[in-house]
């Protein structure tokens, strides 16, 4: 299976849906649950119950009086009063129009395309974070030689530029399992590892190639709602 995400042209500005209401604030951690497992949470769309992990975090902002807007948690760290969705735009959509505002307990104003567009913003936010978190403890192999090397032994995850070219059709293979990720282009890939462009990196870290390719199936649905275009991150160019 092939993992895909194009960077939209303002994937870094802002952090807006981290950011929580200053009013009536409650602190909710990640939790977890008796005996170490996730704590299971339910679907404000379809009702059904989740692991967290599998469920987006949807937070209410300032209530004025007359109704509240919602910013999507993509983190799952974001203080105030969370609902949680399945990452799916039906669920996404059923929430926008009753779910959230049942869940709350209050009307909720929401708009699904702009929720979408946060959605895959946040997980390209923290798909960089995570490159630049395994650049830094020097769990990438970079470029087309290491990169080969590295995934021979075993490397979890390779990333590979949407503009890559053929040198992407050596690493074919690798897509059936998995273990092939698109993310940005040869220019954002490079800025990530101090070069000036990478085709290709080997992400060499389990739980950082994990913790990718989990960001990047949370936001898959909406990959294509939120026209999004490739690969012009001002912080990353
Ligand atoms: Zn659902």
């Amino acid at each position: 299976m092939m993992h895909s995400t194009p960077i939209p042209p303002d994937a870094l500005e802002g952090a807006h849906a981290e950011e929580a209401s200053s009013d009536e604030e409650v602190l909710e951690p990640r939790r977890v649950g008796q005996g170490g497992r996730p704590r299971e949470r339910t679907c404000a769309a379809c009702g059904q119950k989740a692991h967290g992990k599998e469920l987006l975090r949807v937070v209410m902002g300032p209530w004025n009086g007359t109704f509240a807007e919602v910013a999507v948690d993509f983190a799952n760290g974001a203080i105030g009063r969370g609902a949680h969705i399945h990452p799916t735009v039906q669920c996404l959509k059923k929430a926008v129009a009753s779910g959230f505002s049942k869940s709350f307990k209050s009307k909720i104003v929401a708009n699904a395309e702009e929720l979408a567009r946060e959605i895959v913003l946040g997980s390209e936010r923290a798909i960089i974070g995570l490159v630049t978190s395994a650049v830094a403890r020097r769990r990438v192999a970079v470029g087309a030689d290491a990169s080969k090397e590295s995934m021979k032994e075993g490397a979890p995850l390779l990333l590979v530029a949407s503009d890559a070219g053929s040198i992407a059709s050596e690493f074919h293979a690798y897509a059936d399992e998995g273990r092939i990720s698109v993310f940005g282009d040869k220019q954002v890939l490079g800025k990530l590892c101090g070069k000036s462009e990478v085709a290709v990196l080997a992400i060499t870290d389990e739980n950082i190639a994990s913790a990718i390719v989990a960001a990047t199936t949370m936001a898959g649905p909406f990959r294509g709602t939120s026209g999004s275009e490739a690969c012009m991150s001002p912080e990353v160019r």
